[in-house]
C-alpha cells in the first residue's frame, strides 16, 4: 500500500502554505489508495517548541485530516542519524570544516540551488594533523559530505518523479547533487542535518511516495545521493505547486504569514482553506 507523509518542522504555526501541502498530501494519499504518516522535524532544539506541535496537531485535525499509525519525532531518534552518520565517516566520505558563515560568504565564487554561497572546500584540503589539533582544541565544528568522493562511489543517479499531477506517469530523472557542493550532514552537537534525518526516516517510515513543494525540488538531488550511499530505498517524488502571498513570494514563517489559527479564528472553514488553495 503506498505509503506517504506530511512532515512539518514546529518552528512556528501552520499557514495556508502548509495546509495546501498537507491537503495535497492526503489528496494524493486517497488517489493512490494509500495512508499518510506524519512525522515531526523537530532536529532543530532551539527553534522546535512543544506548543507548536499541538498546534499542528490540532490545525491538522480542523482540516480533517488524521493519520493511522504514531508520530515519529525526529528529537527522539538522535542515534539514529548519528549512526548513519558514522557510516558515511567510515567510508570517509565526511570532513570536519572549520570554515564560519562570514569566511563562506567570503571566499565562495558560486550560488549553490537555494543562492546561498556554495562551500568552496575549504576545508576538504587540510591535512590531518590540522583536523586533529583543532577538533582537540574544539574550534566550532560542522561535518561535510565529500561530495566529489561521494559522486565517484554512487556514479550518475536518477530517481523517479510523478507529476505535474499525481495520477500522471513516474519519469526517471538525472539528479545533481554536485550543484550543492559539500553539504553538511552534522553539527556540532547536533548529529545530523535536516538532510541525513529526511532519508533516514522516509526508509524508516516505509514511505513510497513523497510528496512535497517545488522548493524543495533541488534538495532531492542531495537525497538521492545519500539514500544510494547508505543502501537505502528512494521513494517516487511528487513536487507540488507553491502557494504564493500577495507579494509573490512563498509563504513564510518568517514574514508572519496568517497562521491557520487566525483564519480559525477569523471564522473560516476547512472548505474555505481549500477554496483558498485551489483544490
Ligand atoms: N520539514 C520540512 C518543512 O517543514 C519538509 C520536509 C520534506 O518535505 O522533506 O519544510
Amino acid at each position: 500500500m503506498p505509503r506517504l507523509r506530511f512532515a512539518p518542522s514546529p518552528n512556528g504555526h501552520l499557514h495556508i502554505g502548509h495546509a495546501f501541502s498537507a491537503l495535497s498530501t492526503w489528496d494524493a494519499a486517497r488517489h493512490l489508495g494509500g495512508t499518510v504518516l506524519l512525522r515531526i522535524e523537530d532536529t532543530d532544539i532551539e527553534r522546535c517548541k512543544p506548543e507548536f506541535v499541538e498546534a499542528i496537531f490540532e490545525d491538522l485535525h480542523w482540516l480533517g485530516l488524521s493519520w493511522p499509525e504514531p508520530v515519529l519525532f525526529q528529537s527522539d531518534r538522535f542515534d539514529i542519524y548519528a549512526e548513519a552518520g558514522n557510516r558515511l565517516r567510515a567510508m570517509d566520505l565526511l570532513y570536519p570544516c572549520f570554515c564560519s558563515r562570514t569566511q563562506i560568504a567570503a571566499a565562495a565564487t558560486q550560488a549553490d540551488p537555494d543562492g546561498a554561497p556554495l562551500y568552496p572546500g575549504t576545508c576538504r584540503h587540510l591535512s590531518h594533523g590540522d583536523r586533529i589539533e583543532r577538533l582537540q582544541r574544539g574550534d566550532p565544528v560542522q561535518f561535510r559530505l565529500d561530495m566529489g568522493a561521494a559522486l565517484a562511489r554512487t556514479g550518475l543517479l536518477t530517481f523517479t518523479q510523478i507529476g505535474p499531477t499525481i495520477a500522471d506517469r513516474p519519469q526517471i530523472r538525472y539528479a545533481r547533487p554536485e550543484r550543492w557542493g559539500d553539504v553538511v550532514l552534522q553539527r556540532k552537537g547536533t548529529p545530523t542535518s535536516y538532510h541525513l534525518a529526511v532519508v533516514v526516516d522516509d526508509a524508516a517510515q516505509q514511505i513510497t511516495h513523497v510528496t512535497r513543494g517545488r522548493d524543495m525540488e533541488a534538495a532531492t538531488d542531495i537525497h538521492v545521493v545519500l539514500q544510494m550511499l547508505l543502501g537505502l530505498p528512494s521513494p517516487l517524488y511528487h513536487f507540488h505547486r507553491l502557494i504564493l502571498d500577495d507579494d509573490g513570494r512563498k509563504f513564510a514563517k518568517s514574514r508572519h504569514s496568517e497562521s491557520l489559527a487566525d483564519l480559525r479564528a477569523k471564522g473560516w472553514t476547512p472548505d474555505d482553506v481549500r477554496r483558498a488553495v485551489g483544490l
